[in-house]
């Protein structure tokens, strides 16, 4: 087991997903660690509604917020494929480390809901290192689907 192994499980990734680099950028404060995910060629991809296997029809690169990694902020970057789907279209698919639409990873959420359950939003922010503005839109997102998986018949 090499050190990706470790990072890949962590984060969920699966193939066709694989780390292929990182890179430590010491020229920003905090240095900033970057992770970088790619799909093997030739990979074909669920589509986000009815989960065929479909091919890409094209790459989007996307950047999200990891877990600090020691004092240094960590970011994953990927090429994310837009599925090619015969019944819906092109579609973004959906990349196991992150929801949809968030600019963070799942581990990075999931520990800023562990803090904000036991301090104020700014606190939990600054321990981030994330604005608290950021920080409400993740704990509203999680809030509501909550609620929302609550039976309230
Ligand atoms: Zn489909």
């Amino acid at each position: 087991m090499n050190e990706y192994d470790i990072i890949s499980l962590g984060l969920g990734i699966q193939p066709p997903w694989r780390i292929i680099g990182q890179v430590l950028d010491t020229s920003r404060n905090p240095h900033e660690l970057r992770i970088k995910i790619k799909a093997d060629r030739g990979s074909k991809y669920p589509c986000p509604v009815c989960a065929k296997m479909c091919k890409a029809h094209d790459f989007q690169e996307k950047t999200w917020r990891h877990l600090n990694f020691f004092q240094n902020h960590c970011y994953i970057t990927a090429k994310v494929p837009r599925t090619k789907c015969p019944e819906h279209g092109i579609k973004t698919a959906k990349v196991p480390w992150a929801r949809k639409g968030s600019r963070f990873t799942l581990l990075f959420e999931q520990a800023a809901m562990v803090l904000v359950k036991e301090m104020p939003v700014m606190a939990a922010a600054r321990i981030m290192g994330i604005t608290d503005k950021r920080l409400w839109r993740i704990v509203s997102h999680h809030v509501e689907r909550a609620i929302s998986d609550l039976d309230l018949s």
